[in-house]
């Protein structure tokens, strides 16, 4: 725990020297003395050349800060038409970056055989720097049992039962933690994104699927089984349309991108005049946005009414979770200069006024790369917490 401490503390305000940290964390100077040299000695952390300033006793205190070349993480998400895969230092700058469209209605095994292929590759060349790597964190859209690295179902795939950590582990000898991309997304935004520190985080993230996470104090809350937070299935419309996880009316089904080409294409078989009609099988969200941005009237109400749907849904779960922070993030959080106002007015309409006036409503930092930068942070997180022992506090046996 006091080495976690340590290592906290310099993750958020490095440079610090040992007099300082001893101060910060409240630990005696001779164990952080000794903390130190187990954390050096494990490579995690070092002292930076020039000293800024004098101790006491007049001799130079010497700064220390996490180690940016201690070692590398590997943070990959498969999407719905589309695999990426980042490696990211220590000290979180992203040092290689891989991306590869890949056709929805290619098969489960050509697509992981694809996505295997690109780690790998990724892997390799990681390795050729000479750092170790601490792990790789694969993310899915879809119900993770995380223990197992097992994926139940994704809906917006239509992949069940997929042994993801069984199937890739053979090839790689480092760590693989397999987990929702929603919920990896949500940590990384509370770990160095909008909301940190936040007491309760609530993560929203529309694009293809409506899905989302809830970081309590710095931990991610998993559920019984770790399945929680898919809050894109709740029921919204009792008798709506079928959603692809087998209900009907479900949160997503008028939330998400879909959702929004659906009410364009709809508005423009009433009559709606707009120039977005011209791309018809080809329409996509860009379209939608860029031509609401120009001032389109259909494209704005298309946006309008799936902001008002978002903050119906968010009003109920502000009500059910008091959050600090709420964060909307995901590819429909490109247009929230159109949606927040209607999302606000829908909240400020249903949700408790003693909850709502205290939350900070906040678009995500990351976006295209978000559940990769929580992948990322995910692991770092383990690390930190368990600095001698990490590999063994992800479920593998070296
Ligand atoms: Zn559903």
């Amino acid at each position: 725990m006091n080495l976690r401490l340590i290592l906290e503390t310099l993750r958020q305000s490095a440079p610090k020297s040992r007099a300082v940290l001893a101060e910060l964390t409240g630990l005696n100077k001779a164990s952080v003395s000794s903390m130190i040299r187990d954390l050096i000695a494990a490579g995690l952390v070092r002292e930076m050349g020039v000293p800024e300033m004098q101790s006491e006793a007049g001799r130079p205190a010497i700064n220390l800060q996490l180690n940016p070349e201690a070692g590398y993480t590997i943070s990959a998400e498969i999407g719905v038409g589309y695999i990426s895969v980042i490696v990211i230092g220590f000290n979180f700058d992203i040092v290689a970056q891989r991306y590869e469209s890949i056709n929805p209605e290619t098969s489960v095994d050509e697509c992981l055989k694809n996505f295997t292929a690109l780690l790998a590759d990724v892997y390799q060349q990681a390795r050729r720097f000479g750092r170790r790597i601490f792990g790789i964190a694969v993310g899915v859209p879809g119900l993770v049992d995380m223990e197992r690295g097992y994926l139940l179902f994704a809906p917006n795939l239509q992949w069940r039962d997929v042994p993801l950590r069984d199937m890739l582990q053979p090839h790689f000898d480092v760590p693989i933690l397999v987990s929702n991309e929603a919920n990896m997304a949500a940590f990384g935004e509370n770990y160095f994104g909008e909301g940190q520190h936040s007491r309760l985080l609530l993560y929203v993230s529309a694009g293809v699927g409506l899905g989302g996470g809830i970081v309590i104090k710095g931990q991610l809350l998993t559920g019984a089984t770790g399945l929680a937070s898919e809050f894109g299935h709740m029921t919204v419309v009792p008798d709506g349309l079928s959603c692809r996880c087998g209900n009907s009316g479900c949160w997503e089904t008028q939330v998400s991108e879909t959702a929004v080409l659906r009410r364009v294409r709809e508005m423009i078989l009433a009559g709606g005049r707009t120039p977005l009609s011209r791309w018809k099988e080809q329409l996509t969200i860009r379209h939608v946005v860029n031509a609401a941005e120009a001032g389109d009237e259909v494209a704005n109400a298309a946006l309008a009414e799936t902001g008002r749907w978002l903050g119906i849904g968010l009003a109920s779960l502000i009500n059910a979770l008091n959050p600090e922070h709420v964060v909307f993030g995901g590819s429909l959080s490109v247009a929230h200069t159109i949606l927040v106002p209607h999302i606000r007015a829908e909240i400020e309409r249903r949700a408790l006024t003693w909850m709502w006036d205290q939350v900070s409503f906040r678009i995500a930092k990351h976006t295209a790369n978000a559940a990769v930068m929580g992948g990322a942070a995910l692991i770092h997180d383990r690390i930190v917490t368990h600095p001698l022992t990490w590999q063994s506090s992800m479920g593998y046996a070296l």
